[in-house]
């Protein structure tokens, strides 16, 4: 019997609802891939745990999935108020910076601090302060020293460090704060697979978080959440300077027009295809489950679209962290990953940027695969590029990737239609390995003998070591 085959991968986020044990083994049986870690919401002490449990957890049911920290970066927010209060529509509201608790001014108006002393600086008069998810709107109406005067356009509550958006406005906040780097530090030190990093506005967010791993001898990869209007300006810088991105929906569709939310989505998901870039759809995927053992007619179509699409990942957050049904989540992301697979296309993509022949070569090999009914692709990997190459060509076929790398065996978990394998590769005897590589398939249920197989690897050719596509039946 052959294990059932999921292209699309599916990332939780861990909480209260799915830190226990016995939690975390029915999801890693469901066909979790990756456990996300909000640093919005957690400490040190608790990721620590958190991570250490998670791989425990793996050992114990003999499947590994990777862990992903996804730190805050730069974030605007309110501070504190005695007690929370009733904003009222036409109100003249001050944001203030450094004022302390929130209250009444001198001329009596009331105000808040926020946690940034340049807000004033950046923001103009016309411009909308967005506080509690969007749910509050604030015009600008004046600016004086660090004093942000505003009108309430829609009332809220203003409660304790609320986070703030500015749709359109440039911070000037550095992309990795004091705080990020004490929570990547522990990451670090765990030795997870992957950081995103929140609200990436440009290329340069991404150089200095790898800059800062490299320093610290870090193999994790970067992914890159794109959140506001400026990241989606520099889409295509930042989604060649990150190892991959996140459409965080969440933020996006304060900053920007909801409507452009769909067309924003498709533009980062083709985009980083052709760019061999795996990316993530984020965010309300399955919202009304937190509540509801059922989805939403509505977002079973927004996880198929995301599937069609051929998103690498799509990710659960309050479903999985606060909701009452994260398993059948899960459960959910299956079927209709299931029924909407087996729609898929399976000629590979012609739009993908392969300059190299051995990228050429690729795309021969996932065209000859898809030539041949049930085939599978084995490439063996070091750096997980000719994978990542191979994923993006998304061609309909399961890609069995062998890695020494253990790492990057779990990283490569991110991509769609990868299947990893940690093996010790004969660098002496290529067929040996390939041989092992067949056994493997086979012992784990992923091929039975006679499986047809089209296998990138290099043969020993003389004194030269040659690339070749090879076609093979498992013996
Ligand atoms: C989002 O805004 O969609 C998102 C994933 O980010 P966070 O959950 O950190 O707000």
């Amino acid at each position: 019997m052959k294990n059932p085959y999921r292209k699309t991968k599916i990332i939780f986020t861990i909480g209260p609802a799915t830190q226990d044990e016995a939690t975390l083994e029915r999801l890693i049986h469901a066909g979790v891939d990756i456990c996300r870690i909000n640093m919005a919401h957690a400490d040190h002490a608790w990721s620590r745990e958190i991570i250490r449990r998670v791989r425990k957890v793996c050992d114990r049911v003999g499947r590994q999935i990777a862990i992903m920290m996804d730190v805050k970066g730069p974030e605007i927010r309110t501070g504190d108020v005695p007690e929370t209060f009733e904003l009222e529509q036409g109100e003249t509201f001050d944001f203030t910076y450094g004022e302390g608790i929130g209250g009444i001014g001198e001329d009596g108006v009331r105000r808040v601090d926020v946690n940034y002393p340049e807000l004033a600086n950046d923001i103009k008069v016309g411009d909308t302060v967005l506080v509690d998810s969007g749910l509050i709107r604030l015009k600008v109406l004046s600016l004086e020293g660090q004093r942000v005067r505003t009108e309430v356009i829609i009332p809220g509550p203003i409660g304790n460090r609320r986070h703030i958006n500015l749709p359109g406005v440039r911070v000037n906040l550095p992309a990795l704060t004091q705080k990020d780097r004490g929570d990547v530090d522990v990451g670090i030190e765990e030795g997870i697979e992957f950081f995103a990093l929140s609200f990436v506005r440009e290329p340069a967010d991404l150089d200095l978080f790898h800059n800062y791993l490299a320093e610290q001898n870090s193999p994790a990869k970067v992914i890159a959440k794109i959140e506001d209007q400026q990241a989606i300006t520099n889409l295509e810088g930042i989604i060649k300077a990150s190892d991959g991105l996140m459409v965080a929906r969440g933020d996006l569709g304060i900053e920007c027009p909801f409507e452009d939310l769909p067309l924003i989505q498709s533009r980062a998901i083709n985009t980083c295809i052709q760019n061999t870039t795996p990316v993530i759809v984020a965010t309300h995927m399955l919202e009304s489950m937190i509540d509801s053992p059922i989805p939403t007619r509505a977002e079973v179509t927004d996880i198929a679209n995301a599937i069609r699409e051929q998103a690498d990942c799509v990710m659960l957050s309050g479903e999985t962290t606060v909701g009452k049904y994260p398993v059948e989540c899960v459960e959910t992301i299956n079927r209709i990953a299931d029924r909407m697979e087996m729609e898929d296309c399976t000629a590979p993509r012609g739009d993908l940027a392969l300059k190299s022949p051995k990228s050429k070569m690729l795309r021969s090999a996932a065209y000859l695969a898809t030539e041949i009914d049930d085939a599978g692709i084995v490439v063996f990997t070091r750096r997980g590029l000719l994978t990542q190459k191979l994923s993006s060509l998304r061609a309909g076929v399961p890609i069995y990737a062998f890695t020494d790398n253990q790492e990057l065996f779990r990283q490569l978990l991110l991509m769609r239609g990868v299947e990893p394998f940690f093996m010790e590769f004969d660098d002496n005897d290529p067929e040996r390995t390939i041989q092992n590589a067949f056994e493997a398939l086979k012992n784990r249920g992923w091929a039975d003998k006679g499986a047809k197989m089209v296998v990138v690897t290099n043969v020993i050719a003389g004194k030269k070591i040659v690339d070749t596509i090879q076609f093979r039946e498992v013996e």
